[in-house]
């Protein structure tokens, strides 16, 4: 069976970013029973996230996400048919804004400020998979802490 993998960006909306914490522990939720794994990158202003399943699942939870009205201009980055998972074991690995991922995340910019909607899709499956590889098991990934 084939995997459909979806990268979307948008922009905090309307909330307080430490409406982070209460989006995580739903989509935690959610996407456990969906079978939905990624990884969910945001640095206090934008977001930037990739979600992986099956088709059916991938559909109706970004469905859902674009909706929610605690973000604003979700743009569609890519949507693929893949033969296995970047993200095996992460329901939603959270990706905060620190000074290490900073750097990492300047190597896929074109600009020293992150802006994802500037990100080609290949830029946006580099840096989500540089993430995974360069901090395996990263004490922050599973706690939604600081940002910028
Ligand atoms: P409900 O819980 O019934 O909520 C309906 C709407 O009410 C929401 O869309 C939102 O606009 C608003 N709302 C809900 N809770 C709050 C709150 N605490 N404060 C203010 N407004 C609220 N869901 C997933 O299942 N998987 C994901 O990977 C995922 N990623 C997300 C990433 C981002 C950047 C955002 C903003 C949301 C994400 N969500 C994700 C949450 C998703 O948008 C839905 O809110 C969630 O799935 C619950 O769906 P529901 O139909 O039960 O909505």
């Amino acid at each position: 069976m084939f995997i459909t993998r979806l990268i979307y960006c948008s922009e905090l909306s309307g909330v307080d970013k430490d409406a982070i914490t209460n989006i995580l522990q739903v989509s935690r939720q959610k996407n456990a029973k969906a079978g939905i794994t990624g990884m969910l990158l945001f640095n206090g202003v934008y977001f930037l996230q990739c979600l992986e399943g099956s088709r059916d699942a991938v559909n109706e939870t970004y469905h859902r996400i674009v909706h929610d009205n605690r973000h604003s201009r979700p743009v569609l980055l890519t949507c693929e048919e893949l033969s296995q998972r970047d993200f095996t074991d992460w329901d939603m690995a959270y990706v905060p804004w620190t000074a290490e991922i900073r750097s990492i995340v300047r190597c896929f910019s074109v600009d020293d400020e992150f802006d994802p909607y500037k990100l080609g899709a290949q830029s946006a499956i580099g840096l989500f998979r540089a993430l995974r590889d360069r901090l395996p098991d990263n004490e922050f990934w599973s706690k939604p802490l600081q940002t910028a």
